[in-house]
């Protein structure tokens, strides 16, 4: 096995460096400040604390699938997901920017 690694075992600010950028579409932390260069990556940023799913993690995802499956009928239960979003709702610009 290959490992590819930009950085060494240990944060180095050259290297760290190398992620200085500038967000084009959404707001967000600063690129070089929200990631690690370095053996671990960005776990490296929250110390890669990681434990299993829970049961519901998926529970929207699920019910949004069983929603979109007949779109066309009145679904009782499910009247929210048939509203208009609201004007803070509204996305007028995607992540990638287009
Ligand atoms: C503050 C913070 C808290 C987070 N908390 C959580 C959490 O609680 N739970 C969770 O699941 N996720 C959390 N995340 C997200 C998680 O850390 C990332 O989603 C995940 O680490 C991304 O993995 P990755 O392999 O895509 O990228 P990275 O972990 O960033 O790894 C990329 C690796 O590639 C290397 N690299 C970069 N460019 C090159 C190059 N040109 N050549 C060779 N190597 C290169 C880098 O040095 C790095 O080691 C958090 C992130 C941050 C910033």
């Amino acid at each position: 096995m290959t490992l590819l690694e930009s950085g060494g075992r240990a944060d180095d600010a050259a290297t760290q460096s190398l992620y200085r950028g500038a967000s084009m579409a959404q707001k967000y932390f600063q690129l070089d400040a929200a990631r690690s260069r370095y053996f671990g990556g960005s776990t490296n940023c929250w110390m890669g604390f990681c434990r299993p799913l829970d049961e519901d993690d998926f529970e929207p995802f699920s019910r949004i699938v069983e929603v979109l499956s007949s779109p066309y009928d009145e679904q009782r239960g499910n009247e929210r997901y048939a509203e208009p979003p609201r004007p803070d709702q509204i996305v007028h610009e995607t992540f990638c920017g287009t």
